[in-house]
């Protein structure tokens, strides 16, 4: 919509509202933002008539009775009067869409700065992430979202938030009803889709999710390589009903793609093997299709093993020895290791870490920190009662020490350099510890000592310019 030109539209209430920016488009229509009032939007879709607006009605009185308490997602307020087709949504502020995150403006000069000032890698994998468990509640409550695509997932504008917002939500289903339908956009709907064989399901959304969280990590869509995007438009269609192969599919090469993030940069092991999933055996075989909690943990555990170069300001996997970005090439800075288990009082004597199958301490989970970015476990990861995202251990490495905080109130933390021998209690203050030896570990025990608590093991590692 031209910029000069005013568009208003009414809701059946008598509300009138002027179009102001689109945030997105969708398979039906677009998401505007409304001049005046930034705690709402517009969705007007493409087609008017009595038909679909009935329809469009009916949709939105559904999803009005779902479950949806705790999750980000808008809900529709009222319908638009004729002769509009569409509906008056919540909108929260200061929220941008994903698109943002997914493809750099036209006549950027460096796509490395711009997927920096972004957040660089280590926000990108946190906001997805957050989405990734999003949908997955979402389908952890019997329902599907049904469109999930660049322009109706939001995101913080502010880089230090990962917080996600879906609006867009008259797709949403029971996934108990499923429905004929083809609805999709272009570029996120799976083959299935596509061809029309199925409506909307929880794994028409997981692929539509791998192609946001590929672009979104490599700048390139995962099924348009150099031949499609040098071809005809047939070329596309065939890509989209999943009849090419993936761009990075490991031994057929017809649709390798040029452009891109080098995927060495950006995806750890387990999410390249869980794109490899998704887009190769899950492509044109659904029920193959990694599900969204799969995601969600792949993505968190990758988002928690992530350093920042404190020269460059890139974010890499710790397990890289230097800055991937060539023109940096920085050895990774020193870092501190902080792995969860379980620490098991039920034995004799001071209890001990629980053992897995291969005889080795059973881990939880695992965080990376260095002397820029401090370590900080969630209550989830600490096991603590409500298993809230909230940090409640900061660990700070300054020089030789280790220096740590408990910002959970109702959490008993201790400190011990001696597995099993508790020698302080930590607190909010940051209290600084130094290890025994090299090599020597940190134990923080998360709650009663005498009761089966995680510990969190905290080991140094130098750089590896040392
Ligand atoms: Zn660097």
């Amino acid at each position: 919509m031209p910029a000069e030109v005013r568009q208003y539209v009414a809701d059946t209430n008598g509300g009138r509202y002027e179009l102001h920016r689109p945030i997105g488009r969708g398979g039906q229509g677009a998401v505007y933002t409304c001049k005046g009032n930034p705690r709402i939007a517009i969705k007007l879709n493409h087609a008017a008539g009595d038909g679909q607006s009935e329809v469009l009605r009916q949709r939105m009185a559904m999803v009005k009775r779902m479950d949806l308490d705790g999750l980000p997602i808008s809900r529709p307020v009222a319908m638009l009067a004729r002769p509009h087709v569409g509906y008056v949504m919540e909108l929260i502020t200061d929220m941008e869409p994903i698109s943002r995150l997914l493809s750099p403006p036209s006549g950027v000069a460096s796509v490395k700065e711009w997927y920096r000032k972004g957040g660089g890698l280590r926000r990108r994998l946190r906001v997805l992430h957050r989405l990734a468990r999003v949908l997955s509640s979402v389908h952890g409550r019997g329902l599907v979202y049904g469109d999930p695509s660049p322009g109706n997932v939001l995101v913080s504008q502010e880089l230090d938030s990962d917080d996600v917002y879906l609006i867009d939500s008259d797709n949403l289903r029971y996934s108990s009803r499923p429905e004929k339908g083809i609805l999709f956009t272009p570029g996120y709907g799976a083959p299935e889709l596509v061809l029309g064989h199925t409506g909307m399901n929880t794994l028409t959304d997981s692929h539509a999710f791998a192609v946001i969280a590929f672009q979104v990590l490599t700048v390139c869509h995962p099924l348009l390589g150099d031949a499609v995007l040098d071809g005809e438009p047939a070329m596309e269609e065939m890509a989209f009903q999943g009849r090419l192969p993936w761009i990075d599919h490991p031994s057929d090469t017809h649709n390798r793609c040029r452009h891109g993030i080098p995927r060495g940069m950006v995806l750890s092991r387990v999410l390249a093997t869980t794109f490899e999933q998704a887009f190769n055996a899950g492509l044109n075989s659904p029920a193959d299709r990694p599900g969204m909690t799969s995601w969600a943990e792949a993505l968190q555990t990758a988002s928690r093993a992530t350093l920042v170069c404190p020269s460059c300001g890139w974010s890499f996997y710790f397990t890289g020895a230097q800055c991937p970005d060539p023109d940096c090439a920085r050895p990774r800075p020193r870092h501190a290791i902080a792995t969860v288990g379980i620490w098991d009082r039920s034995g004799s004597g001071q209890g001990e870490l629980c053992m897995g199958p291969n005889r080795r301490p059973l881990i939880v989970g695992s965080s990376v920190g260095s002397e820029t970015h401090p370590l900080s476990l969630t209550r989830e990861q600490l096991g603590l009662s409500d298993a809230k995202p909230e940090v409640a251990l900061v660990v700070r490495l300054e020089g030789a020490r280790i220096a740590a905080s408990c910002t959970a109130a109702d959490c008993v933390m201790t400190v011990a350099t001696i597995p099993g021998s508790p020698i302080r209690e930590l607190t909010e203050a940051s209290q600084a510890f130094r290890l025994t030896s090299p090599g020597s570990s940190l134990y923080v025990h998360c709650g009663g000592i005498d009761t089966r608590h995680r510990v969190v093991r905290i080991s140094v590692k130098e750089g590896a310019e040392s």
